[in-house]
């Protein structure tokens, strides 16, 4: 989708600091970190939301979520812990409609988030 901001990341057509891509994902760093590490790991694929999931996802989703696990390994938090976010429509204040796992750490955090 042209219109969509994180696949036009994907595209190259928006700058963002990549930390890496595969065939199927792309991880870059969040333009308004919350944290000293705030990457979004997103897949090429656009789908809007969690809503949108089909069995067909299940693959994919298992790459998004173990490619948060090590990218923080990568940045040598992931002992000391990280939070992975998938914020889903208005309640959750879901601003971009393309997936995105937000990997969020190097600080520690509070529970229950706002
Ligand atoms: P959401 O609220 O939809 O879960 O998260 C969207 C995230 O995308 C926010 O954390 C926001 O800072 C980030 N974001 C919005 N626009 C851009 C952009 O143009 N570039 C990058 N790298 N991140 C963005
Ligand atoms: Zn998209």
């Amino acid at each position: 989708m042209s219109q969509c901001l994180f696949c036009q990341i994907i595209n190259g057509e928006l700058n963002a600091t990549i930390v890496y891509q595969d065939e199927h994902v792309v991880a870059f760093n969040d333009i308004n970190p919350q944290a000293p590490t705030h990457v979004l790991v997103v897949p090429r694929r656009h789908i809007a939301s969690l809503n949108d999931l089909t069995d067909e996802d299940d693959q994919l989703i298992g790459e998004l979520v173990r490619r948060s696990a090590a990218i923080a390994t990568s940045r040598g938090i992931a002992n000391g812990g990280f939070r992975t976010v998938f914020n889903t429509n208005r309640d959750a204040g879901q601003t971009v409609f393309h997936i995105h796992l937000h990997l969020i750490g190097g600080r520690g955090m509070h529970w229950p988030p706002g």
